[in-house]
C-alpha cells in the first residue's frame, strides 16, 4: 500500500486520533484531534491558541498520534508546525461539523498544524495473518525495528508452532520471520534455544 493511500485511510476511514505531547510535570499528555485534510502528502489538523496544547505544539515541535477504526490502526510520529493559515477555511468545507463547534467568526480562535517529517505504520487486524506496513513522510528515515532470524538458527523449527500469526517460514533448513505479518509479540525470541531470533534495527 502506498502512503497516499494510508494518509487517505488515516484522514477519511479514521479521522479522529490521539495525538501526544508532553506536559509541563514532564509526563506525557493525550487529546482526541480529528485529521481535517492531507495537503502535499501532510496531515494537517487545527487547535485552539487558548489550549495548552497549542502552547506544546509551538515549543515541543513533536507529536505522536494514532487512531484506530474497525481493526484497523495507523501510528505516526513527527514534526509539527504551523500550516497556512488559509488551509482553515478548506478545513471548515471539507469537515461542515466544524462549523457548529465554531461558528461564525470564533473560528479565529483556531490555528492550523501540519505534520510534515515521521514515521508512521499502518497495522490492519482484519487479516490473517495480520499486516503490518511502516511508512514515512517527508523524507524521515523508515522505522525498521522487527524481529529476525540470524545465522545461529538451527532449524530445530520450535519457534513454528508457537507464533501466533504462523509468519515463520521454512528457507531451506533455516526460517525468516515475515514482517509484514509479524505482531512483535517476541514469543519465538522467548523459546529459542540458540538465541538466533534478535530484535534488530536494520538501519544500524
Ligand atoms: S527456534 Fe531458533 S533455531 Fe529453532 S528454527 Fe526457530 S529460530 Fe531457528
Ligand atoms: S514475534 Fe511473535 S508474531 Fe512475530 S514471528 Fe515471533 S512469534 Fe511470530
Amino acid at each position: 500500500m502506498n502512503t497516499e493511500t494510508i494518509l487517505k485511510i488515516l484522514q477519511e476511514r479514521i479521522h479522529s486520533t490521539i495525538v501526544a505531547t508532553i506536559g509541563d510535570d514532564g509526563h506525557p499528555q493525550v487529546r482526541a484531534i480529528d485529521i481535517m485534510l492531507i495537503e502535499d502528502g501532510k496531515p494537517i489538523f487545527l487547535t485552539a491558541r487558548g489550549k495548552a496544547f497549542y502552547d506544546q505544539l509551538i515549543s515541543q515541535q513533536f507529536i505522536a498520534l494514532s487512531g484506530v477504526k474497525e481493526g484497523c490502526s495507523i501510528s505516526l510520529r513527527g514534526k509539527v508546525r504551523s500550516a497556512d493559515s488559509a488551509l482553515l477555511e478548506k478545513a471548515f468545507e471539507q469537515n461542515p461539523y466544524m462549523q457548529t463547534i465554531y461558528p461564525g467568526i470564533t473560528r479565529k480562535a483556531l490555528e492550523m498544524f501540519e505534520l510534515y517529517e515521521g514515521q508512521g505504520e499502518y497495522f490492519d487486524l482484519n487479516f490473517r495473518p495480520i499486516y503490518r506496513q511502516s511508512f514515512t513522510i517527508g523524507g524521515a528515515e523508515k522505522n525498521k525495528w522487527q524481529y529476525t532470524v540470524t545465522s545461529a538458527c538451527s532449524g530445530c523449527g520450535l519457534c513454528l508452532d508457537i507464533c501466533p500469526q504462523h509468519c515463520i517460514e521454512r528457507i531451506g533448513k533455516k526460517v525468516r520471520i515475515q514482517p509484514e505479518h509479524c505482531l512483535h509479540c517476541g514469543l519465538c525470541f522467548e523459546r529459542c534455544l540458540h538465541k538466533a531470533v534478535v530484535p534488530t534495527d536494520e538501519s544500524k
